[in-house]
This record gives structure tokens, sequence and C-alpha cells, in this order.
């Protein structure tokens, strides 16, 4: 996908702050954060939303909701925090590119 924001991410020809990456997939800050915290979790390879979703991506996007609360721990979200996923016109999507948005403003303070 040539000209999708998200795959030029996962190329690294547009900047992000990394939140993680593997493989498979990549977290990242939100370019215009919503909360203290917000991040967008996505599968590197490209999907445009949960619309296409079919049986052959339930491992990868299980593995997306095992790893969002790993991620947002991490960033201090300790308390709990909210996940959206826009999915579609009808749903606000703005980016075509299959993404989990990890948001919350109970941030604890890092220790140490
Ligand atoms: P959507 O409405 O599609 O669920 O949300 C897309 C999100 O992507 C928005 O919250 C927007 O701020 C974010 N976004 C759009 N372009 C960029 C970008 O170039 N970098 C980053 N980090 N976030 C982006
Ligand atoms: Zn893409």
């Amino acid at each position: 996908m040539d000209d999708c924001i998200f795959c030029k991410i996962v190329r690294g020809d547009i900047p992000c702050r990394k939140v993680y990456d593997d493989g498979e997939l990549l977290a990242f800050h939100d370019i215009h954060p919503a909360a203290k915290v917000h991040f967008m979790l996505i599968p590197k390879t490209h999907m445009d939303s949960l619309l296409e979703a079919e049986d052959s991506h339930a491992p990868l996007l299980g593995r997306m909701l095992v790893l969002a609360p790993r991620l947002a721990r991490e960033q201090g979200l300790n308390n709990g925090f909210r996940t959206v996923i826009n999915t579609g016109k009808g749903g606000g999507q703005e980016v075509f590119h299959l993404h989990i948005h990890i948001i919350g403003d109970d941030v604890s303070p890092v220790v140490g």
C-alpha cells in the first residue's frame, strides 16, 4: 500500500514515536493525542479495517488484544485504559490501516 500513512510508518518513510515493534506488530504514539497516553497498535501487514477480518486473522487479532494491556501498563496505565477501533467510514475511521487506539489519563508515576 504505497500511499497508506501507517504503511509508510511501518517502512520508516514517516517517523513515529515508537512504543513497541516486533516482526508482526508495531505500536506508536498518536500524533494528536486525545489523552495523556494515546498510542496505536497496528499489524505491519496492511489490512484496511476490521471489515476485512476473516477467520485466518484470528491469531493476529488475538495477539493484538493480548499485547494491548501489556503495552498500556508499560506506558503507566496500571488502572485501566480505553481501546477504540474505528471501523469503516460509518465508524469514523480516518486512516484505513487497521489500528487499535489505546487511550488513558490515569497514568501512574514512573518509579525509579
Ligand atoms: P482513526 O480515526 O482512523 O481511528 O484514527 C487515526 C488516528 O491516526 C488519529 O487519531 C490521528 O491523530 C492518527 N494519525 C494520523 N496520521 C498520523 C501520523 O502520521 N502519525 C501518527 N503518529 N498518528 C497519525
Ligand atoms: Zn497500510
